[in-house]
């Protein structure tokens, strides 16, 4: 395989330069990390089904008019996306209590909140991602109030398809987090959504049982995340049929 340049590297996920000016391959890593990388694992196939389950959320965003990073997938691994400038939030709406809401507020987990409720955590992992107001992305100029009505509003949209999606399959979305990206056509700049859209950065919770298909498998030790994956995928129609586990990481230079 050819030599790529590698543009980042994360927890879950590596960035290589794409074929074109202004794109880049996403692929897609079976690690898995908790509470700021201090518990991790390598599960086998991860990186395989979230590929699919990203590029099947991000393609059906894109249908109903959503503009996402996603222009298509390479193999079981990578995918070809726009090339972003992530605004340093992690843009979280939440359905229902649980997580950190839960233990903040003292809430049950599970408990309805009375409507979407949208959320910003600074993406520091040296600051283990602090809960930040509005207030403060103003005016230390991570965005502009223009830019916070437009986030909330895509968080929304991706929130009634999401949560229709799953509920389809006899899901519950009970939270999830996107990150949002700025790209320029000459001088105007347009909001989309980026990163990832997977069971890695969502609550999935069966409708009947509240059996949890989402990461919280393995941060909390609750069985086998490839089995809580696969179930996901495998409801919404999008289990690979071959599972071969694609290609490895090419070499950076
Ligand atoms: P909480 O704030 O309750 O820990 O997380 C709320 C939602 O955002 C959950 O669905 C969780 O998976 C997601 N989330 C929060 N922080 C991160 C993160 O750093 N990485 C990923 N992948 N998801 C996150």
């Amino acid at each position: 395989m050819a030599r790529r340049k590698l543009v980042y590297e994360g927890k879950a996920k590596i960035l290589y330069e794409g074929p074109e000016p202004g794109t880049l391959v996403q692929y897609f890593k079976d690690d898995a990390t908790a509470f700021n990388a201090e518990k991790k694992d390598v599960i086998d196939g991860k990186g395989v089904l979230n590929n699919r389950l990203s590029e099947f959320f991000m393609t059906g965003l894109q249908r109903i008019g959503v503009p996402t990073h996603f222009i298509k997938r390479l193999n079981m691994r990578e995918q070809l996306i726009r090339q972003v400038e992530i605004i340093p939030l992690e843009v979280i709406v939440r359905n229902f209590a649980a997580g950190t809401m839960a233990k903040r507020l003292g809430l049950e987990e599970g408990t309805p909140l009375p409507r979407p409720i949208v959320e910003f955590s600074y993406k520091d992992d040296s600051l283990g991602d602090p809960l930040v107001p509005e207030e403060y992305i103003i005016a230390f100029g991570w965005a502009t109030q223009q830019d916070m009505d437009d986030i909330v509003a895509l968080a929304l949209r991706v929130n009634d398809f999401m949560a229709g999606v799953m509920h389809g399959v006899g899901i519950k979305l009970v939270d999830f987090k996107i990150e949002i990206g700025r790209i320029w056509d000459n001088d105007f700049m347009r909001l989309i959504v980026a990163d990832e859209i997977s069971p890695d950065s969502c609550r999935l919770w069966d409708i009947e049982t509240d059996r949890k298909l989402d990461k919280d498998v393995f941060r909390r030790d609750l069985g086998d995340l490839a089995d809580a994956y696969t179930e996901v995928a495998r409801r919404l129609g999008v289990l690979p049929k071959n599972t071969t586990p694609g290609p490895k990481p090419t070499l950076i230079n």
